[in-house]
């Protein structure tokens, strides 16, 4: 489990440089993961960017501040 929560992290940073870099799931190696932001309705410099795996529905998700990409 702790190997594949760094799998997610560095899913999350190599996301954050480049949003549209497929990145293999975490899981289970299956398929390329879909991302989503969701901008926070409180805090217009804070999104939460989710990751999803399209075959095996794994999920991950990251709160990233916009105005400072290395801060996750
Ligand atoms: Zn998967």
């Amino acid at each position: 489990m702790r190997s594949q929560n760094m799998l997610w992290v560095q899913a999350a940073v190599i996301l954050a440089k480049d949003p549209t870099v497929k990145v293999i799931c975490p899981e289970s190696s299956d398929d390329f993961l879909e991302v989503l932001d969701i901008a926070s309705p409180t805090d217009a410099s804070l999104i939460e960017r989710h990751m999803r795996c399209p075959t095996c529905g794994a999920h991950n998700s990251m709160r990233m501040r916009t105005d400072n990409k290395s801060d996750i």
